[in-house]
């Protein structure tokens, strides 16, 4: 469903029920709380009803995380929006005397997403090899929720958003639906929207003065030109992102990614460089020449990208760096990158099809 200023209308109950469970929940234990925030429409009317929920209550006995995970690999306008807003949250709690924290994770250097391909020859994911959500998403946030004994984990996860998912709330709900236990058992997941349509969530989005951070209208605008999200926490057992578009903008896992051709055609003319690479990278990872005929294990099979390919691949990156005018690669991430070329090449495990040697210097 698309953002559409005039054709909503408020479902102030249902908000209301949402915001009398969030405070009924709170006051429960002194659970931690970790909410889950990707950017996108479902986070964010999360978080909203978390806010108002918080400021009407008269007193708070424990402070409640927004977890961020910024894979290095955004699309740059999400993550414009997501850092403005994280900003202006901050400071808007602040005012309102909330115990609100607000959290960006990264994922670990080496499970960084050109320090997979470029470093070790990871292909980039496909629906078979998806390798990504994993280290790029889950990860980063488990680490910080799992450093405490016991969390709930606020997620803006929705039934009849598809029947596998409405089947693994089904399986995992305690009486109340709006709990799940998850996989890890010591954590349990809180889904105070699972209710909502996504008439409702926009509903929730343009009906609720608070917290005023959330920009409504740009979120909307983002929305009819990209599409759904990216999860933030592995809450059920198999949910991956699939076609989630509001996520990486190297993403191979779909054949085509429409979403950043939409956003383009409506004016966002700075990621025309980085779709026409994630294009032309989907094709080249396939490309037998570059790849090694034996795998890491010692199996037959097409093995990494060989390091000629890797170097073709950074060449490329960083002229789409330079032609962007968008920073794409962190320099750590350049720095381990030509230590992990350098362990292949003093690796007598690692073999190429031809000898590397002489083509390749770094
Ligand atoms: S958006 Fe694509 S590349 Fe990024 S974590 Fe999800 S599946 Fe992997």
């Amino acid at each position: 469903m698309k953002f559409c200023n005039n054709c909503l209308t408020p479902d102030l109950a249902k908000d209301q029920n949402s915001i009398n469970i969030i405070k009924q929940e709170y006051l429960k234990d002194d659970c931690p709380w970790f909410l889950g925030y990707s950017g996108g429409k479902d986070s964010s009317a999360l978080l909203k009803l978390v806010i108002i929920a918080l400021s009407e209550l008269n007193s708070f006995h424990k402070e409640i995380t927004v977890i961020y995970c910024d894979t290095g690999v955004e699309n740059p306008v999400i993550t414009k929006y997501v850092y403005q807003t994280f900003e202006s949250l901050k400071a808007e709690c602040t005012g309102l005397g909330l115990p609100i924290k607000y959290i960006i994770a990264i994922p670990k250097l080496d499970d960084r997403f050109f320090v997979k391909v470029i470093g070790r020859g990871y292909p980039t994911p496909t629906n078979i090899f998806r390798w990504c959500t994993d280290k790029l998403r889950i990860n980063p946030v488990k680490q910080i929720i799992d450093s405490y004994p016991k969390a709930t984990v606020l997620l803006g996860i929705r039934k009849g958003e598809s029947e596998q998912r409405d089947r693994a709330i089904s399986k995992h709900s305690k009486t109340e639906y709006y709990l799940t236990q998850s996989g890890s058992k010591k954590n349990q997941i809180f889904s105070p929207i699972i209710y909502h349509s996504i008439k409702d969530v926009w509903s929730t989005l343009k009906f609720n003065s608070l917290p005023k951070s959330i920009d409504t209208q740009k979120l909307g605008e983002l929305y009819k030109d990209a599409g759904s999200e990216c999860p933030v926490y592995r809450e059920l057992p198999g949910k991956s992102c699939r076609s989630s578009r509001f996520g990486c903008w190297t993403c191979t896992v779909v054949r085509k990614d429409k979403s950043i051709s939409k956003m383009i055609e409506n004016g966002y003319s700075q990621l025309t460089h980085l779709h026409e690479f994630r294009n032309w990278v989907a094709e080249f990872r396939d490309n037998p020449k570059y790849r090694c005929n034996q795998r890491r294990n010692g199996q037959k099979g097409l093995g990494p990208i060989t390091l000629e390919g890797r170097k073709i691949i950074l060449e490329k990156l960083l002229e789409v760096e330079s032609k962007s005018n968008t920073v794409l690669i962190q320099k750590e991430e350049l720095v381990r990158i030509k230590e992990l070329w350098q362990k292949d090449i003093d690796n007598p495990n690692y073999i190429e099809n031809t000898p590397f040697n002489n083509v390749f210097s770094t």
